[in-house]
């Protein structure tokens, strides 16, 4: 297709469609991984404008800003946000941002990380939706609800593109509103 509005697709037809282009790297970016690579979702049009429409629709006229966690978070989370006509507060590893920021510290599957946010990016009250690709552990996710809500925020539920279903993040993430298209 050259240009044009995307033909949209139901949700089963989307789940297939974008099933077939997700695509599996081995033993990136160490041994024991593989790797859910979305870039050939991102570069079919089609599959890329109903996949952010899929992402967006429950949470229409429902919240104040989406927050994208880095780094293909930020890909998704940015038409998310333009498709619900929110802004977009950019959730970051450390010492990336510019300006004053508040921090969480989580646990990874081996190891420690620190996510960033700044300070003034939401106030007392604001309605948030998280937007990432892959929900594996769940560790990031939870740390960014807990950041959003330690500035006062109300996380109204997170959209991602893909769960890997035997990380077994879901039990973590319980008590938040999950939506998320394949799970694996
Ligand atoms: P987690 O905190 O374990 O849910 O995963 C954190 C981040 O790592 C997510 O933002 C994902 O983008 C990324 N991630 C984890 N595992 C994978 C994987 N197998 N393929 C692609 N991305 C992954």
């Amino acid at each position: 297709m050259s240009g044009g509005t995307p033909e949209r697709v139901g949700d089963d037809a989307l789940r297939e469609r974008v099933t077939t282009l997700v695509r599996d790297v081995v033993g990136f970016p160490q041994p024991d991984v593989t790797f859910k690579d979305i870039t050939p979702v991102l570069a079919d049009a089609a599959a890329f404008a109903d996949t952010v429409a899929w992402l967006a629709a429950p949470f229409a006229g429902n919240v104040d800003t989406v927050a994208a966690i880095e780094a293909r978070g930020f890909i998704l989370g940015a038409p998310v946000a333009y498709a619900l006509g929110t802004g977009l507060v950019p959730v970051r590893k450390v010492g990336k941002l510019p300006a004053a920021t508040m921090a969480e510290a989580y646990l990874l599957e081996y190891g420690e990380a620190t996510l960033e946010m700044h300070i003034d990016a939401v106030g007392p009250g604001d309605r948030v939706l998280i937007v990432d690709d892959v929900i594996a552990t769940g560790g990031t996710l939870l740390a960014t609800a807990s950041v959003l809500r330690r500035a006062g925020a109300v996380v109204v539920g997170v959209a991602a593109l893909l769960e890997l279903a035997a990380m077994r993040g879901r039990d973590r993430l319980e008590g938040l509103d999950l939506h998320v298209l394949l799970s694996v």
